[in-house]
């Protein structure tokens, strides 16, 4: 192939590596090891960041935008037993990649010092609130996933937004690269949840219905359970 060829193929996405802020890698170590029996409020933590980012577009188109193309909010969660995910999409805000840098790659160290502490002091009902307060919410998903997949398209870069992926199976390291996946349509973020071999319960539509049912009190936004085709 000439290079001219070459240059006229498209370009493929690179991938970039990065490493984890060390207080990250240890609050996914102990949230893996110390929560394995209360696995179920993984949803309600990743249900509230799906919340979480529908209320951030709406206050932004109301208070910046003109708030004509943010009117639907909606949470889909989805499971595909051929594939072994669950997946939790939202017509949120999205995340730029500088946000997914920040926001999934890094945690505020004050609030680390005092999830570990408070870890180390209370019993395992207590335990399980702390995650959602101490704000490492999203790192829950490793309780089930032993691999997790953000594909996001933030509201703040416009209608010429990119299409990002974030990837990680936990440990020290997640990918970044450009998406070029099923398009979120506007804004939002899509989460695949790749499931580990012992929650295949979180496959089941009756499960995952009476999970969101059970938080959905807390969540003004409507979260759709998508039934798998039979
Ligand atoms: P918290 O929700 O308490 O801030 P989390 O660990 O649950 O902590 O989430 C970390 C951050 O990641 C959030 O503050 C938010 O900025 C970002 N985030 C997580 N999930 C989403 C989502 N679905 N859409 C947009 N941003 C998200
Ligand atoms: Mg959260």
């Amino acid at each position: 192939m000439s290079t001219a060829e070459a240059e006229a193929e498209p370009a493929t996405a690179q991938e970039e590596t990065f490493e984890f802020q060390a207080e990250v890698t240890r609050v996914m170590d102990i949230i893996i090891n110390s929560l394995y029996s209360n696995r179920d409020v993984f949803l309600r933590e990743l249900v509230s960041n799906a919340a979480d980012a529908c209320d951030k577009k709406r206050f932004l188109s109301i208070t910046e935008g003109d708030g004509g193309d943010a009117t639907e909010f909606r949470i889909r969660v989805k499971a595909d037993k051929d594939a072994r995910t669950l997946t939790i999409e939202d017509s949120g805000i999205g995340m730029t990649k500088d946000e997914l840098i920040n926001n999934l790659g890094r945690i505020a160290q004050s609030g680390t010092a005092k999830f570990m502490e408070a870890l180390g002091k209370g019993g395992q009902s207590e335990d399980i609130n702390l995650i959602g307060q101490f704000g490492v919410g999203f790192y829950s998903g490793f309780l089930v996933a032993d691999r997790m997949t953000v594909v996001t398209r933030s509201w703040k870069d416009g209608a010429d937004a990119k299409q990002y992926r974030w990837e990680s199976s936990a440990g020290s390291s997640y990918t970044i690269c450009e998406d070029d996946s099923e398009p979120i349509e506007g804004s939002g973020t899509r989460l695949v949840l790749h499931l580990k071999e012992d929650c295949e319960q979180y496959l089941d539509d009756f499960k995952v219905k009476e999970l969101c049912n059970r938080y959905s009190e807390f969540v003004t936004f409507p979260i759709q359970v998508w039934a798998e085709k039979t």
